[in-house]
């Protein structure tokens, strides 16, 4: 129950090459953890289109994390930049049988909302032709340096022997939001009736039965991994340590997060006639440095080497690893179908 634990550590990959944007992950986790009091507009779970402003709004220019092993100051973002729950106006369009009047989002205090969750999903960056963009999972990280730990006064945030998950303890928690304040990624949630900080709980009550989390069952473009990263033999072990193309998100936040993201392979940039102009890719490289850190360059040649081979008929052990052609080897250890499970009593 510290911060320098010395157990087993519980990692996530995500491979930014599958995912659909679908959000599946996202409906999986408010469907089974966020539907409380408090928890309207809570995405423990959140997928953002990149380049883009992230959720909460601007998340990473908020501080927290550490700069040369010193704590950076952060600010906790005020409500309207994560986004209020709101409604659509369905009773004047559909009650009314007004077709004129364009269905539109009504905020609580009864205006149309200019923020939410993901608002500014598939807008991408760059100039057509050479736009972009590419979807970006958001849980938290359960780091190795939680800076939310390490903040609260209260002792409330403790990271777990057993599996290295950071879980924040309700009971002792008084909601200060230090916690939420310090975290760069901006992963932690306040519930403002309850007073309690709240975050993804890593599905600790799934993993503890051998379940995988929610959102990895759900995603139907087999983005996510989960294992111990001590598994020699297993995905994450494999994609982060031994073929290293699994990087950290923000490696500069210092917190030393467990979830690695395969960065995106871009395709080739259009010259100014139209054709391929192949020094330059549409995502631009120093943007995917900026995300993943310099080891960004080595994964994707990496990457591009390995689909190649593959291509021209050869074997590759990290696109069957990418592909996983068989569902639950995605799970690492925690295969066990939840249907199969007893309930345990709510409460
Ligand atoms: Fe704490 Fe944020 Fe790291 Fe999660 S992602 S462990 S909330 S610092
Ligand atoms: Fe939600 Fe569980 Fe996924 Fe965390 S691991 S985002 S709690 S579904
Ligand atoms: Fe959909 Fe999977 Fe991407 Fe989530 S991670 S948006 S479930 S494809």
């Amino acid at each position: 129950m510290t911060k320098n634990h010395t157990g087993r550590q519980v990692a996530m990959v995500f491979d930014l090459n599958k995912c659909l944007g679908c959000q599946s992950c996202t409906v999986a986790c408010k469907t089974l953890w966020t539907q409380g009091e408090g928890m309207e507009a809570m995405w423990w779970n959140i997928v953002n289109t990149m380049p883009g402003r992230g959720t909460p709004r601007d998340a990473w220019s908020h501080g927290g994390g550490y700069k040369d092993g010193k704590p950076v100051p952060g600010t906790f973002p005020p409500l309207r930049e994560w986004g209020e729950a709101w409604d659509l106006h369905h009773e004047e369009v559909f009650a009314e049988h007004d077709m004129t009047i364009p269905l539109h989002p009504v905020g609580a205090d009864g205006k149309s909302p200019e923020w939410g969750p993901n608002w500014d999903e598939d807008q991408g960056g760059g100039e057509y032709p050479n736009s972009y963009f590419f979807y970006l999972q958001q849980i938290c990280m359960n780091c190795t340096e939680p800076a939310c730990l390490e903040a609260c006064p209260r002792t409330a945030i403790y990271k777990r022997e057993e599996d290295g998950i950071v879980l924040v303890d309700e009971e002792r928690c008084h909601g200060y939001r230090f916690c939420a304040e310090a975290c760069p990624y901006k992963r932690i949630y306040f519930n403002a009736p309850l007073a309690r900080a709240q975050k993804c709980i890593s599905c600790y009550p799934r993993l503890e039965q051998g379940v995988a989390p929610a959102c990895v069952r759900q995603c139907p473009g087999r983005v996510r991994h989960i294992d111990y990263l001590d598994n020699e033999d297993g995905h994450i072990h494999k994609l982060v340590n031994e073929w290293k193309v699994a990087l950290p998100l923000r490696p500069d936040f210092g917190v030393k997060p467990n979830v690695y993201y395969v960065p995106p392979i871009s395709p080739t940039a259009f010259d100014e006639n139209g054709e391929f102009d192949e020094t330059r890719n549409r995502i631009p490289l120093e943007y995917l440095r900026e995300l993943f850190g310099p080891g960004v360059d080595a994964a994707l040649a990496t990457l591009q080497a390995e689909r190649a081979k593959v291509a021209a008929g050869g074997e590759s052990e990290l696109m069957d690893i990418l592909i996983s052609r068989k569902w639950d080897d995605l799970m690492g250890p925690f295969t066990v179908n939840p249907a199969t499970i007893e309930r345990q009593p709510v409460g």
